[in-house]
């Protein structure tokens, strides 16, 4: 065994993504046994407005579809209305930014990403990776920017650029508000930092959770308005609403 190897196994601790219970090195997957069989179960979770499972579901919010003329990436069901042990793996990334979940979801985004663009003929090497910013608050509180660590962890497996092109200066927590002032507080957040790199450009547009889209929409539409060619909203879930 490599010196590197012994060192991790000695000082890191590995944790299940789902229940946190402790988890040998050898594990394939982020799961301990038993949450290995609610990730597996998880395929048969039905899409709650149109009752197909995940792998057929085709639902967008409204404001996701007018980006993108219906074409979005998303790979789990997130629900946000119960208290689903799924939900853990998004809580992992967004508090503890745990480097296994977000490997796992950035995995699981890219199978997903490769199978739409393979059905809607999109070539994925002419694309490159842009994501909301987290705000800064939200920085300093949990110490990393979860968005950016997940568009890199993308970036890295697909082979294709990741570019920070947003800040984000808001102040309301997007979870906190109803629907219309979502997508207020968003196109007030967000600002384009470099508005001279869109011109032209494609982008597949990260973001961990798709809830109502406004943060989605607000940040594709500041890329249309300085040029972008296309832009596909790319998340790890999407909120069964
Ligand atoms: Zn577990
Ligand atoms: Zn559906």
């Amino acid at each position: 065994m490599k010196l590197s190897e012994i060192i991790k196994r000695t000082f890191i601790t590995r944790k299940c993504i789902i229940c946190g219970e402790l988890i040998s090195y050898d594990e394939k997957e982020p799961f301990c046994e038993k949450c290995s069989e609610l990730w597996e179960n998880q395929v048969n979770i039905k899409c709650k407005r149109c009752s197909y499972d995940r792998e057929y579901c085709m639902c967008l919010p409204d404001k996701v579809k007018s980006i993108s003329h219906g074409v979005a990436v998303w790979s789990v069901f997130y629900d946000s209305s119960s208290k689903n042990q799924m939900n853990n793996i998004v809580y992992t990334i967004k508090r503890q930014g745990y480097r296994d979940s977000i490997d796992f979801c950035a995995g699981e985004i890219k199978k997903r990403l490769l199978y739409i663009c393979n059905l809607h003929n999109i070539d994925p090497s002419e694309y490159e990776i842009t994501y909301p910013s987290r705000k800064r608050s939200g920085i300093s509180k949990y110490g990393f920017d979860h968005v950016k660590r997940l568009a890199n962890a993308l970036s890295a497996k697909l082979g294709i650029k990741s570019v920070r092109l947003f800040a984000n200066s808001g102040k309301d927590d997007q979870k906190d508000l109803d629907k219309r002032e979502r997508l207020k507080n968003a196109q007030k957040s967000y600002k384009i930092i470099n508005a001279q790199y869109v011109s032209g450009k494609k982008f597949f547009l990260v973001d961990d959770v798709m809830t109502t889209g406004a943060t989605l929409y607000a940040c594709a539409k500041l890329l249309y308005e300085n040029g972008a060619a296309d832009v596909i909203p790319v998340t790890y879930a999407k909120d069964n609403f």
